[in-house]
């Protein structure tokens, strides 16, 4: 046995497959061609963030275009970040969006474990045989050494890090190795790097095409002291053994992609193609910047499940920001599932895709509107039973009376837009229900330009005759009609023409009536209303509303 040998077994005694073995126990995946592997590969350290849900969603729309795989991937490889949980709840959010893997660490997978911590007799695997090739060698470099390297190095500005001359370890020689680690010291390993400064190393990115960097040069560490892997290292091993084709993640790991190809290349593994997909930026005061989880409460896709937002909105927002030609082909299909258009890695932007709350407003309002009654109602239903226990209530005394409330101004061609999140529903329909509108109605909100004698005159008169027999062309005709009678204009306009000539216009006598059985001057066409309510409701609103007065 040499000498490497000797280090490699001192430190993985029971490390006994080779990477020829991992080979076979992970084989190629037999797709059909042009199938993307990608994977979603969260750090399970809180909650999923807007940009995570925009990569999750474009990388598993790549997967399931090509009928190719998507899987989630568990790093847990920084136990000190770690938030127990938050993985499982990225999973459980990521269903609530309808993105579901096709493998991931809850349940078994051919390519698994599917969870880093539970991988590192891969990785060490794959570091026994670094060790011994020489690609690899253990670092007992302590804090202070690090600390004075780094000091020199800004003092005579040179680049910091470990490489060359700086990197102490990788000259020493293997008989002390050997008994440093026999003694128990501490140690990391590290790649020992091959690169030069002066030469360039060159990839294909899906979305930025021909990107250029300068060869790494640092032996960066690819086991800790706790034996779990670093980023760098269990990507490449990971998305290796997993056959990704196309790592798909945020452009701020573009910049290291120079050190994941040396080790791929080093390893003579094939390299996967990378999509480094644009940050989320929000405009603050007029400047760019990176959507942030500490400052932004929008950066949590919590936020917006809170809040209500209709999914379909959200998915539907995010598409616009990842293909530039997602909205042309919206207005050609108003209607289309959105998972109908085929996303393309060119077609996405490549300087940071700017956060929009006004447009995911404008979208959702636009989506609520073209869903039908009973699919609102079973989302506002899901979303109540999580968030809003008095809309549950409200939804569940009777469906059906709830989804006829819904279905105001839905069946035209231009349909109204009287919502924009589920949250806004109970206000919007809580004057529907006679609990709340005896309520309201407490506070007679009339406009003090008209007398109570007036307007208990109009309602007596209404009473009589609402005309909710008619159809409501019919209806708006009689009630105009009666406006006339009493001096107000038939039109706003003529009342703003000669404003002195009339009480007021058509409008305000309607808003009388209105307010006399809604309690509130604006509610979803009115007409519409009266008629759910139903001639008794009507009248039994109204009398007792003159009783007020
Ligand atoms: N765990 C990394 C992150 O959360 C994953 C990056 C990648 O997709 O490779 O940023």
């Amino acid at each position: 046995m040499n000498k490497k040998e000797m280090i490699a077994n001192a430190i993985f005694p029971d490390i006994k497959k080779s990477v020829l073995d991992l080979e076979i126990e992970f084989p190629k995946r037999n797709l059909k061609e042009g199938a993307i592997v990608t994977r979603f590969a969260p750090s399970p350290t809180g909650f999923l963030h807007t940009g995570s849900l925009f990569t999750s969603l474009v990388s598993w729309r790549f997967a399931k275009q090509t009928e190719g795989v998507f899987f989630l991937r568990l790093e847990d490889t920084d136990q000190k970040r770690e938030i127990k949980g938050s993985g499982d709840k990225v999973i459980e959010q990521l269903k609530t969006f309808g993105i579901e893997p096709d493998e991931s660490y809850l349940e078994e997978s051919m390519y698994g474990p599917l969870i880093q911590s539970e991988r590192k007799e891969i990785y060490h695997t794959v570091i026994k045989e670094m060790i011994i090739s020489g690609d690899a060698y253990p670092c007992f470099c302590s804090h202070d050494d690090l600390a004075d390297i780094r000091r020199y190095q800004e003092d005579n500005k040179l680049l910091p890090g470990y490489y060359g001359e700086f990197a102490t370890c990788r000259h020493l020689n293997d008989d002390e190795v050997l008994d440093r680690i026999k003694k128990g010291d501490d140690f990391v390993i590290r790649f020992k790097s091959n690169g030069q400064a002066d030469q360039r190393v060159s990839f294909d990115d899906a979305i930025r095409g021909t990107i250029e960097f300068p060869e790494n040069i640092l032996d960066i560490v690819i086991m800790k002291t706790d034996q779990l892997p670093t980023y760098h290292f269990a990507h490449v091993v990971d998305d290796h053994f997993m056959r990704t084709t196309h790592v798909t993640r945020g452009e701020e790991w573009m910049s290291s992609a120079p050190i994941h190809l040396e080790i791929f290349d080093r390893l003579n593994w094939t390299r996967p193609i990378y999509a480094h997909f644009p940050v989320i930026m929000k405009l603050d005061d007029g400047k760019r910047r990176k959507l942030s989880k500490r400052k932004d409460e929008e950066a949590s896709v919590d936020y917006f499940l809170e809040k209500g937002y209709p999914i379909e909105g959200f998915l539907e927002y995010l598409m616009t920001l990842a293909n530039s030609n997602f909205e042309e082909w919206r207005i050609e299909n108003p209607q289309a599932n959105i998972f109908d258009f085929d996303l393309s890695f060119n077609k996405m932007s490549l300087d940071g895709a700017l956060f929009d709350i006004e447009k995911i407003k404008s979208i959702s309002k636009d989506r609520l509107s073209l869903m039908n009654a009973h699919d609102f109602t079973d989302n506002a239903l899901a979303y109540a039973r999580q968030y809003e226990p008095k809309l549950e209530e409200m939804i569940e005394i009777d469906r059906q009376y709830f989804e006829d409330i819904i279905n105001i101004g839905r069946d035209q061609e231009k349909p109204r837009k009287d919502y924009e999140k589920y949250a806004d529903v109970y206000d919007i329909v809580a004057f529907m229900y006679d609990k709340n509108f005896y309520d309201m109605i407490e506070e007679l909100p009339f406009n003090e330009r008209f007398s109570k004698d007036l307007i208990k005159e109009i309602l007596d008169e209404y009473i009589e005759d609402t005309g909710l027999n008619l159809d409501q062309n019919e209806w708006f005709s009689a009630l105009k009609d009666k406006a006339v009678k009493r001096n107000f204009a038939p039109r706003p306009k003529d009342y703003k023409k000669n404003p002195d000539q009339y009480i007021g216009h058509v409008g305000d006598y309607a808003e009388i009536v209105r307010i006399a059985a809604c309690g509130k001057p604006d509610t979803p066409n009115f007409y519409d209303v009266l008629k759910i309510l139903g001639q008794k409701r009507v009248v039994e609103r109204i009398s007792y509303t003159i009783n007020l007065l």
